[in-house]
């Protein structure tokens, strides 16, 4: 089969023939249905995952069809639709059992030390894997572990109750689209925050209220803002920090430029009663959660454009231009 191969560290990558998977006694074979490119990757390109190994298959993000089970996975079957947790928790521990697999010590990273998904099919353990329901689309369900599951775990831990304000910055972005509309379904009002008038239109079809330009805190302290989903990192913490009225949280979940960091007083989070939740990925309750929002027409995917393995080059375009609304998919 082919898939898209990273060599080593800093190596970029390349679409080679590699042998077909065949399932550990813990894992299904699934044929990729999607996968889907995101700013991560860039990331591991770059160095910034230091537990990858080489050679490893990119990817993390994926729906696909079972096509072959190991000899000990128990309720998944040939032909089941499924997506893949970013990680593969080792279900057994404190942790997993509370259904907190996040915090698992033994979890290994899909694009890491496991395998990724930019291939015709994938080896996954089935500790990771989440059954998707009919009433979702492939495109609806790869946006699930990196995007939608993750967004509403990260509210979930912001502890949003229904009628709070969100604000998303970033909002026209792969992430931010979907952020949008995943607090909407949640209950919340939603205010979009973009540097592109261009883009504003489309923000405000998912949002209550549009903010456009850099400097948006005094146009959104207007009302009390009381979570912020920040998809961008250094350029807008400060804005982001300005905006939230008393007692609010900022869900941190994107950083574009790792090398910069952020100079906090600690006065302000303080005097404010603010809280900053660093955050990441989705279990399998809040995959199982964003899956039903996506069923009942609450998320919809937006999808900036579909590529082949041979075409991961222009996926990869795609991503990177400022132009684009929504998530880059991969269809092997
Ligand atoms: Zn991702
Ligand atoms: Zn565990």
């Amino acid at each position: 089969m082919k898939a898209v191969i990273v060599k080593g560290a800093k190596q970029g990558y390349e679409v080679r023939d590699v042998q077909d998977p065949k399932p550990q006694p813990d894992e299904v074979v699934i044929k990729v249905n999607r996968a889907a490119l995101c700013y991560r990757d860039l990331l591991q390109l770059q160095g910034f995952y230091p537990r990858m190994k080489y050679p490893v298959v990119l990817g993390h993000e994926v729906i696909g069809e079972i096509v072959d089970v190991g000899r000990d996975v128990k309720g998944f079957a040939i032909g089941d639709r499924v997506i893949s947790l970013l990680y593969a928790p080792d279900g057994s521990c404190h942790y997993c059992k509370r259904g907190e697999e996040a915090y698992c010590h033994s979890r290994l990273g899909y694009s890491e030390e496991l395998d990724g998904f930019f291939a015709e099919m994938a080896r996954v353990k089935v500790s990771s894997l989440v059954k998707v329901p009919p009433g979702v689309s492939d495109e609806g369900g790869v946006m699930v572990p990196c995007v939608t599951g993750m967004i509403y775990r990260g509210l979930r831990r912001a502890n949003l109750s229904e009628g709070e304000t969100v604000l998303v910055t970033g909002a026209s972005g792969g992430v931010g689209i979907h952020a949008l509309q995943v607090a909407k379904g949640m209950g919340a009002r939603v205010i979009g925050v973009t540097t592109s008038e261009e883009k504003s239109s489309i923000i405000a079809k998912y949002s209550d209220r549009v903010i456009v330009g850099s400097k948006f805190s005094e146009e959104a302290k207007k009302e009390d803002v009381n979570v912020i989903i920040d998809t961008v990192g250094t350029p807008t913490f400060e804005e982001s920090l300005r905006s939230l009225w008393m007692g609010g949280r900022i869900v941190q979940i994107g950083n574009v430029d790792p090398t910069q960091a952020y100079q906090l007083r600690l006065g302000y989070t303080i005097l404010k009663d603010i809280a900053i939740i660093g955050h990441a990925s989705a279990t399998k309750r809040d995959a199982e959660a964003a899956l039903k929002l996506t069923s009942e027409g609450k998320v919809r995917p937006i999808v900036a454009g579909t590529v082949s393995l041979e075409e991961i080059d222009k996926g990869y375009e795609i991503l990177k231009d400022k132009h684009k609304v929504g998530k880059v998919l991969l269809k092997p």
